[in-house]
């Protein structure tokens, strides 16, 4: 996709980035009315990390009918968990549908904001130039920055390496030697794919998950039919697999041991799949269900028992100029090195990119507090400033898509209070904060992220867990539904020091 118009100097509203959340973001402003808005993305299309991860293999292990927009249903999905080129399709679909791409502009990075007191204005530096704006809403993604291993020697590595989010389609594995670092989410979709194409793979294991059987399936023509047709069956489904989902949430948050049905099922799946007990016991996990992300696959475990593969447990120590070498001194040689290593996530980059009234980034004040905001989504000292996917917004069990679309209505709902009430900027109380963030912190105390005897991506450099909701989805959206003034400190008068509508017009 391209958009190559110059910027406007000035727009009400500026999105930072295009995949789920910006587009819901573009979408709904759009529906108010609030039309004068721009969506800088820095990537040439729709889409964020659907359209970054095409890794083989790449699926949703979210059921498609409830990872999508609710107010955009598809009956045209092909299974029941969407591979990745059909989910880029769809945000394709409705972003030419909605008829906001002319505000969109691609290959432009966010370089710098800073919030202006005076003009109570966000002046954004991007790479096609300066645009300022009353309010920012930031839909950069959590998981946009891939994290490379800190391994000693890994620079010097002379054969074909890249991490999963960033996949070298130009390398062909067929008969190559190939290693995979890393056992989440990414790498137990890549290894099958490679382990079939490879004439070796070593995974490289730090830790093992816990893998259930993917109950996936392909929608048949009358399905997809009556889907289309039928009314409210398409809605009755996606409610279906909502409430089926949420019935996860007091095994994550409450008591872990409701989870033993799951854990149950999980190591049923490996004594299934692999008969080499040294190999089953070297895959068994040593924590509680649901402290790291509870990963799906049938083809996994069958891949990693397979005779070309090695699942190597050994800490790795160095990676030389031809291979990986391990704490036991073996080295084992490759052609190619896939980092399936994950993100950043608890120090999100975008934060040195933001700068706040105080004169402070982001980062800086996150690297004081900790990553943490109201109601996931506004942040003290950083007025007019939403942060989508922000702190403790994650899921372990369903759709980010209902969360995303939960904290747009909370963005709308604020953008009203500040039409109506003529308020210049908004920014929630540092009272208001702590009592979100107390209050989610002592509910995180008894969770199996916190109990579960895991180290996980969800946990920051002081084990706090910054990442995840411990509530259920239906009290996030509750919470969000309307926008508590009471919460914030105001700014008067409103937008009478920024331009009007009219003005910009002009
Ligand atoms: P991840 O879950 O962070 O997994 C990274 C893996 O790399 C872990 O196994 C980790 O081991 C290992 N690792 C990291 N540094 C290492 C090192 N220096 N040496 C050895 N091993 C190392 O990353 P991901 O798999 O890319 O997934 C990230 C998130 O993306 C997921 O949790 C999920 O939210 C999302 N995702 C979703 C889907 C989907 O289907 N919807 C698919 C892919 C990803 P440890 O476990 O020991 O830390």
């Amino acid at each position: 996709m391209s958009n190559n118009q110059p910027l406007p100097a000035t727009v009400k509203h500026l999105i930072v980035g295009a995949g789920f959340a910006g587009l819901c973001a573009a979408i709904k402003l759009q529906e108010d009315g609030e039309t004068d808005f721009l969506v800088v993305e820095k990537g040439s299309d729709v889409g964020g990390t659907w359209r970054d991860n095409t890794y083989p293999g790449a699926a949703c292990d979210v059921p498609s009918q409830l990872y999508s927009y609710s107010f955009a249903p598809n009956p045209d999905w092909s299974m029941s968990f969407s591979p990745q080129p059909e989910i880029h399709a769809y945000m394709r679909k409705i972003a030419e549908r909605s008829g906001t791409l002319d505000r969109f502009r691609f290959d432009t990075a966010l370089e710098h904001a800073a919030w202006d007191a005076d003009a109570q204005r966000w002046v954004v530096d991007t790479s096609a130039g300066r645009v300022t704006a009353a309010t920012l809403v930031v839909g950069a993604g959590g998981l946009s920055e891939p994290r490379l291993p800190d391994i000693d020697g890994i620079e010097r590595f002379q054969g074909e390496l890249f991490h999963s989010a960033r996949w070298n389609h130009d390398v062909d594995l067929t008969g190559k030697r190939v290693a995979v670092i890393g056992t989440g989410a990414s790498a137990i979709q890549i290894v099958p794919e490679v382990q079939k194409v490879a004439a070796h793979l070593d995974v490289y294991q730090r830790t093992a998950p816990y893998v259930l059987p993917r109950n996936d399936r392909k929608y048949g023509t009358l399905e997809k039919a009556a889907l289309r047709r039928v009314p409210g069956l398409q809605k009755a489904y996606r409610t279906a697999i909502y409430w089926a989902r949420e019935g996860y949430v007091p095994g994550f948050t409450l008591q872990p041991k409701l989870a033993w049905p799951a854990k149950k099922m999980a190591l049923g799946n490996l004594a299934k799949a692999v008969e080499d007990p040294e190999l089953r016991r070297r895959l068994t996990p040593t924590f509680e269900i649901g402290c790291k992300r509870i990963l799906i696959s049938n083809t996994y475990y069958p891949a990693l028992a397979s005779s070309n593969v090695d699942v190597v447990t050994d800490r790795i120590v160095r990676v030389t100029e031809t291979g990986v070498v391990t704490q036991d001194g073996v080295e084992r040689p490759i052609d190619v090195l896939i980092v399936a290593t994950g993100f950043f996530t608890t120090e999100l980059p975008i934060t040195e990119h933001l700068t706040g009234r105080t004169g402070r980034t982001l980062a800086e004040t996150w690297q004081e507090t900790g990553m943490a905001a109201y109601k996931g989504t506004t942040i003290p000292e950083f007025p007019n400033l939403f942060m989508l996917v922000g702190p403790n917004t994650g899921l372990g069990h369903s759709s980010m898509v209902f969360v995303i679309e939960a904290q747009v209505q909370y963005v709308r709902e604020a953008i009203r209070a500040m039409n109506t009430n003529r308020y210049a900027a908004v920014e929630p109380t540092p009272e208001a904060t702590q009592e979100w963030n107390a209050d989610l912190q002592r509910r995180m105390k008894r969770t199996v992220w916190s109990t579960g005897g895991c180290s996980s991506w969800y946990l920051d450099d002081h084990g706090r867990n910054t990442i995840l909701w411990p509530r259920t989805t239906f009290a996030f959206r509750g919470l969000l539904s309307s926008f508590d003034a009471a919460a914030y400190d105001v700014q008067a008068p409103v937008i009478a020091d920024s331009p009007t509508r009219e003005e910009v017009a002009r």
